[in-house]
C-alpha cells in the first residue's frame, strides 16, 4: 500500500499521464495521400472526401456514408433535412452537441433517463416519452452500442425517425453487426478524443439515399448545384486535409481498437476487486470501441466520490473526465427551457470518472491506475478529511 500523493506520497505519474493522446498516423503517410489533391489545387471536398466515405461505408455495411465538417454539423444536417414536427426524446446522459443539433433546428427537446450501470437511453423511459413527440435521439454512450433494437421496434410503432449519436462508435458491433446501419441515420465524430481521428470531421452513415443526397445538398449551404437554395443549408464540407489523416488512420484502426479493448479488459478485470468502483456494463455480444473507459464510484463503498476521487487521481498525475456532468438537462442553455428531473442520471452523472484510455497506452500503466485507485480507497478517510 502506497501513501497517495495527495497525502503527500510519492507522485505516481511525476509526468502526468494524459487522459487521451489521438492515435495519428505518421504525418509522411498524411502528406503522402495528400499530394495529388494538392497539387491540383483542390484542398476541400475532393477525391480524398470521395475515398474516405467510400471507405467508411464498407467498414461499417451502409450503403451512404456523406462526411461533414463534425459531427455536431452532422447531426445539425440531418434533423434540418427530417424537419420533426414535434419535440425530440433524447438522453440526459450525452454529450451537450445531442442537444445543441436539435435545439439549432428550433426542434423541442424531451429528455428521458439512463439505465444506471450502462448508462446508455432508458429505452423504457424513452418508449413511454414518445406520445406526442417526434423523433428519438440516441447516444451510443462510450463506444457500446444503445438498446437499440428496443428503440427501433418502438421508433416504428411510433412512425418517427430513429437518429443516432455515434460520435463515439466508429467500430462499435451490436451483436457482431456493424454500428452505422442502424436507424434512419447514425453520426459519427472524427475529433483528437474519437476512436477514428481525421483532426476535424463527421460522418453520416445512412441506408436512406435521398437522405444521403440531401445531407450533400445541405453541407454545401442547401445549393443542390444550380444556386438556388433548397433550404438554409450550412458549410458543412470535409477539408481534403482531414480526409487524408482520417485515411491513414484507417490502416491502423484495427489494431487501435484492439489496443483500447486490451486495455478496457485490463481495467475491468482490476476494478472489480475495489470495493465501490462498477465499471460501465456492455451486454454480452455487444463490441464497445472503449472511447472511454468509465467507472461508476459508489460514495458509501469506496469512501470518496466521483470529484474527491478524481481530485485525488489528479494530485497523482492522473488526468481524467466527469462525462457527462452536468447532464445536458441540467445545463445552463435548457434547465429552464425544459425543466426536467432525471434522477437516475443525475445520480449516474455525478457518481462516474472516465480514466486514461488511449491506444499507445502501456497496460502496466493500466495497473498502475488501478493501485492508485485501490490507495485512495484505502486512505479514504484520511482524503476525505483533509479535503473537508
Ligand atoms: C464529441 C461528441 C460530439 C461532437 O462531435 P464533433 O465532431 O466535435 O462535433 C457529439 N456527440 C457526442 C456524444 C460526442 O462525444
Amino acid at each position: 500500500m502506497t501513501r497517495p500523493a495527495v497525502l503527500g506520497g510519492p507522485c505516481r505519474f511525476p509526468a502526468g499521464l494524459a487522459f487521451v493522446r489521438p492515435s495519428l498516423p505518421p504525418l509522411s503517410e498524411v502528406t503522402r495521400r495528400l499530394g495529388p489533391s494538392y497539387a491540383e489545387g483542390q484542398v476541400t471536398d475532393g477525391p480524398l472526401v470521395r475515398e474516405l466515405e467510400a471507405a467508411a461505408a464498407e467498414r461499417l455495411s451502409v450503403d451512404h456514408v456523406v462526411a461533414v465538417a463534425s459531427c455536431t454539423t452532422g447531426l445539425m444536417l440531418v434533423w434540418k433535412v427530417l424537419q420533426p414536427n414535434g419535440p425530440v426524446v433524447l438522453p440526459g446522459f450525452t454529450f451537450a452537441a445531442s442537444a445543441h443539433a436539435l435545439d439549432w433546428n428550433h426542434v423541442g427537446l424531451r429528455f428521458a433517463e439512463c439505465d444506471p450501470h450502462s448508462f446508455q437511453i432508458d429505452s423504457a423511459d424513452a418508449i413511454a416519452k414518445l406520445s406526442g413527440a417526434a423523433g428519438v435521439l440516441a447516444t451510443h454512450v462510450f463506444g457500446a452500442p444503445c438498446d437499440a433494437t428496443a428503440l427501433q421496434a418502438a421508433a416504428d410503432q411510433a412512425g418517427v425517425p430513429l437518429v443516432y449519436d455515434a460520435a463515439h462508435a466508429f467500430g462499435a458491433r451490436l451483436q457482431g453487426r456493424p454500428v452505422g446501419g442502424l436507424g434512419t441515420a447514425e453520426v459519427f465524430s472524427l475529433t483528437p478524443t474519437k476512436p477514428l481521428v481525421a483532426g476535424e470531421g463527421g460522418l453520416v452513415a445512412t441506408r436512406d439515399a435521398e437522405l444521403a443526397r440531401q445531407i450533400r445538398v445541405g453541407r454545401n449551404y442547401g445549393n443542390p448545384g444550380d444556386y438556388d437554395s433548397q433550404f438554409s443549408g450550412l458549410n458543412g464540407r470535409m477539408s481534403e486535409f482531414h480526409a487524408a489523416v482520417a485515411l491513414a488512420s484507417l490502416e491502423r484502426f484495427d489494431e487501435d481498437l484492439a489496443s483500447r479493448r486490451g486495455l478496457a479488459e485490463r481495467y475491468c478485470n482490476a476494478v472489480v476487486g475495489i470495493t465501490g468502483l462498477q465499471p460501465q456494463a456492455v451486454p454480452a455480444g455487444d463490441t464497445s470501441t472503449w472511447k472511454d473507459f468509465t467507472v461508476r464510484v459508489d460514495e458509501a463503498e469506496y469512501g470518496l466520490n466521483a470529484g474527491q476521487a478524481s481530485d485525488a487521481l489528479r494530485a497523482d498525475g492522473i488526468d481524467t473526465r466527469r462525462y457527462f456532468w452536468p447532464p445536458v438537462h441540467l445545463h445552463r442553455a435548457y434547465r429552464q427551457r425544459f425543466p426536467t428531473r432525471l434522477p437516475i442520471t443525475e445520480a449516474a452523472a455525478g457518481s462516474v470518472i472516465s480514466l486514461p484510455v488511449w491506444p499507445a497506452m502501456e497496460l502496466s500503466t493500466v495497473d498502475t491506475v488501478i493501485e492508485v485507485l485501490g490507495d485512495l480507497h484505502d486512505h479514504a478517510e484520511e482524503i476525505r478529511e483533509r479535503v473537508a
